[in-house]
């Protein structure tokens, strides 16, 4: 029996990291919470109908955040693959039996270019294809009206840190979908917190919006929902796995249902300005013990596009390092090892994310941060 969750690394020969990053499917995800955890452990102990289950579910997701109604996915990127398959086939069994065949039936998603990312391909699995308005740096309300015609199935909208500058903002989007009887399908997979997005995307307009599970809500990694309207959660419950259907294999298990469950459920009965203000202490904390270095900028950034507060590193024209995947990648270099955000919206900054820094981890993450700073800064 192992005693922790070290003793299993060690004996397979990996190394542990402290996760500065946020919850980053490739570096874990996040800490699923205690609460979920335990109803994993109990949920194995009975059998059920995973429909029915999967319905009761949905209903107490939908109660606890206000949503008319709710399904559960695997993961955020699951929810985009049924999102896209309930556009095609709004509940026809024959069609929803012969996806990804969608010979004949409108199979097109339009998609602000500026909204393309790294996981759009799900939302092509059921046998669509993109037309894309606009171009990378935005797109006009008339440019999303044009790309519409009489083959298009859904329009589909991002919801996610530096995506939506210059694009049709959520409201027009769905508006204009919705002027020709389209869905409006919103991928939000990272925008908790706020709390408020719960809500947000559904207020405006979208049918489904598709949010993690795995991420801050910090229920099972492999978990995602959808909310919306009750007579689209039920299109995408009918494509969507445990049916024999598109979507067979991101099947979802009750212990993961029961995690999300609990999980989402202390997810919401907590105090967000308490968390933000414990987070922005911790980030200050950095701050501080960072102090100067050499050509670079530190500061603190909650806003859109940091979903809790982070402390941003960035290198100004004097900086004489790396540059932040590099300094990334020797964080990552020896123990203890560093996992920070990079790359993501350029190469001249990292970021610290708290969410995933357990107990006693931060002065580890301060000294090693500093450190490679302060190495880098000297040509080193
Ligand atoms: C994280 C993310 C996803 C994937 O979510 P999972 O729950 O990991 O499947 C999809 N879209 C966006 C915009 C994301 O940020």
């Amino acid at each position: 029996m192992p005693n922790s969750g070290y003793d299993i690394i060690q004996r397979l020969g990996v190394t542990p990291i402290i996760n500065a990053g946020g919850p980053n499917t490739k570096h874990s995800g996040s800490r699923p919470r205690q609460e979920a955890m335990d109803a994993m452990q109990a949920m194995s102990e009975v059998f059920v109908n995973i429909d029915e289950l999967l319905l009761a579910a949905g209903k107490e997701i939908a109660t606890l955040v206000g949503a008319e109604a709710a399904t559960i996915t695997s993961g955020a990127s699951g929810g985009l693959v049924v999102q896209a398959a309930a556009a095609v086939s709004k509940g026809n069994r024959d069609v929803i039996a012969r996806l990804p065949d969608t010979m004949g039936i409108p199979n097109e998603l339009v998609i602000q270019k500026a909204h393309r990312f790294v996981y759009d391909h799900l939302y092509l699995v059921p046998g669509t294809r993109f037309v894309e308005a606009g171009d990378e740096s935005g797109c006009t309300a008339e440019q999303l009206e044009d790309a519409i015609s009489d083959r298009t199935a859904g329009v589909i909208h991002l919801e996610s840190p530096f995506k939506n500058h210059g694009t049709v903002q959520v409201e027009k989007a769905a508006e204009i979908a919705h002027g020709h009887g389209l869905p409006f399908l919103v991928d939000a997979a990272s925008m908790l917190p706020p709390r408020d997005n719960l809500r947000k995307f559904t207020a405006a307009g979208a049918d489904l919006v598709s949010f993690s599970g795995g991420k801050a809500v910090r229920g099972p990694q492999s978990t995602g929902m959808l909310l919306g309207k009750p007579e689209w959660i039920e299109y995408a419950r009918m494509v969507n796995a445990p049916n024999a259907t598109i979507a067979r294999a991101q099947k979802v298990s009750k212990e993961e249902i029961a995690g999300l469950l609990a999980a989402l459920r202390s997810f919401v009965d907590e105090d967000e300005q308490a968390e933000t203000q414990r987070y922005r202490r911790e980030m200050e904390s950095v701050v501080d013990q960072l102090g100067e270095i050499p050509g670079t900028a530190i500061s603190i950034e909650h806003n859109y596009d940091h979903y809790i507060p982070h402390t941003v590193i960035r290198f100004t024209d004097s900086w004489r390092g790396p540059d932040g995947p590099g300094m990334a990648a020797r964080l990552m270099e020896k123990p203890p090892r560093v996992y920070v955000v990079s790359g993501y919206i350029g190469p001249r900054e990292i970021w610290i994310d708290p969410l995933n820094i357990q107990p006693g981890e931060l002065p580890t993450v301060v000294a090693r941060v500093h450190e490679e700073l302060l190495r880098a800064s000297s040509g080193n």
